[in-house]
């Protein structure tokens, strides 16, 4: 079968018997290949990075976490690390900001892992909460900045540290992010206090909506979420609003680029739950399904505990059979082995620069910090940039500046572990494949489908 290749300007190439890249050079091929924006994102199998000259593949690799960049790839990052290498590696556009904009949540979910930083943040951060038109001018500034630096759409991942469908100013958020900032908003929530006009401007404008499932049967979900109040949000109302979702969706023509996902941790009460939800969300048009182990802040006693049998057999099955269930896209654990994971550094895997703390960092409020690691959240002289007020051009000296210098001198030299450790290797391992070149331009990076 013809492999084929994409680069960022939609060129196509294939990768002939001696498994080098040469162009496609067949019309008749580059016209039948129609790659929707979820195709071209959720379907290649590896980045390739090509000597254009010769078109010898330097380096493969098939971690590509598309539903974690979403509707962004890989590819734009490392086509920044390549821009950012001919100058500085500091001055790389945001080419993703998660905001944590509103600390307060209706749910008591055990093992939140919010909690105590929500708690912190409300004490010690000025503006945990922002008025509408700062909150637009801070947007537009993060825009404006990533522009002049060749990312014209920054990947907006609204996720609270609490509940986001409760910001009073949501709706005008998501669509002053689109429509004045070309934002592509990521929008992730439980969905439980999710009104109509919400999911109807998601559907509208967002690019992926990830809905959160505490618990995956109706027992599971109410423990787990652990809902205080007499009305609480159920399993089958997050289902309910799932469905509307994807019908909302339907409504505006967006199956091919707004992306529905749900994630949920893997649990015990979840146990034999796994592939008949995969059946339902298939079913109902969800595209992503994402079970992830549980992540500890240091529960030492509990890192030993071992998945059952039962469920590693489901995570098994889903991940043979989710296009046949009728998901586009799915992510278990690569070792089916531990129920609970923490994010400690593996020492001999520490990268050498922090470069998600350069293009994908936190807006706290107004304030930008590195990442959301629970040390660097209650850190303000040590991992914060600086305040953000939205004023023209101050995006330059917060994240150019002295400070931010100093604040980068330490990192991750510094970090004991890490919470975007992925990212900073995998963006390590393109930054030390394209220092061997003194000619960058000769590099160009592929997707192969
Ligand atoms: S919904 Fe999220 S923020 Fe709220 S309690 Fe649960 S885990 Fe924490
Ligand atoms: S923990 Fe350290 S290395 Fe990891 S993202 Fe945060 S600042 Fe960077």
């Amino acid at each position: 079968m013809i492999k084929v290749a994409i680069n960022n300007e939609n060129k196509m190439f294939t990768i002939n018997s001696n498994n080098k890249v040469e162009p496609l050079n067949n019309s008749i091929i580059e016209k039948n290949i129609k790659l929707s924006l979820m195709d071209k994102c959720l379907k290649p199998k590896s980045m390739i990075m090509v000597n254009k000259n010769t078109g010898d593949i330097i380096f493969e690799t098939s971690e590509l976490y598309p539903q974690h960049f979403y509707p962004q790839t890989i590819l734009d990052y490392a086509n920044a690390i390549k821009v950012g290498m001919k100058g500085n590696l500091d001055n790389l556009p945001i080419l993703s900001i998660s905001t944590k904009d509103y600390p307060y949540c209706d749910f008591r979910c055990r093992e939140c892992l919010a909690d105590p930083t929500r708690m912190w943040a409300i004490k010690n951060i000025n503006k945990c909460v922002l008025e509408l038109e700062e909150y637009k001018k801070i947007l537009k500034e993060i825009a404006r900045y990533s522009r002049v630096r060749g990312c014209n759409s920054v990947r907006l991942e609204i996720c609270g540290e609490g509940n986001p469908d409760m910001h009073p100013d949501r709706l005008e958020i998501i669509k002053y992010a689109k429509e004045e900032c070309n934002m592509s908003v990521v929008y992730i929530s439980t969905g439980s206090k999710m009104s109509d006009e919400l999911l109807d401007t998601l559907a509208r404008y967002a690019y992926y909506v990830r809905i959160s499932l505490p618990g995956i049967s109706e027992d599971a979900y109410e423990y787990y979420s652990n809902q205080a109040s007499k009305e609480k949000f159920t399993y089958n109302d997050a289902m309910k609003l799932l469905d509307r979702l994807c019908k909302r969706r339907k409504k505006y023509k967006r199956e091919d680029e707004l992306m529905i996902g749900v994630r949920t941790c893997i649990r015990s009460k979840n146990e034999g739950h796994y592939v008949e939800l995969s059946k339902t969300l298939g079913q109902m048009g969800v595209d992503s399904f994402q079970m992830v182990k549980v992540l500890t802040d240091h529960i030492e006693d509990k890192r030993d505990i071992e998945l059952s049998e039962k469920t590693q057999q489901d995570l098994v099955e889903i991940s043979a059979r989710y296009e046949e269930l009728g998901l586009k896209h799915i992510q278990t654990p690569k070792l089916l082995d531990k129920l609970y994971i923490n994010r400690d550094f593996l020492i001999n895997k520490k990268p050498t620069k922090c470069f998600s703390s350069i293009v994908s960092p936190i807006l706290y409020g107004n304030s930008l910090i590195v990442c959301i690691h629970w040390d660097k959240i209650r850190d303000k002289e040590g991992s914060y940039y600086g305040i953000l007020t939205g004023k023209e051009n101050e995006l330059e000296e917060i994240m150019q500046g002295e400070r931010a210098k100093f604040i980068r001198s330490q990192y991750p030299t510094k970090c004991s572990d890490c919470c975007s450790l992925n990212d900073n290797l995998m963006l390590e391992v393109i930054r030390s494949n394209l220092a061997l070149f003194n000619d960058m331009d000769i590099i160009d990076f592929m997707l192969v489908y």
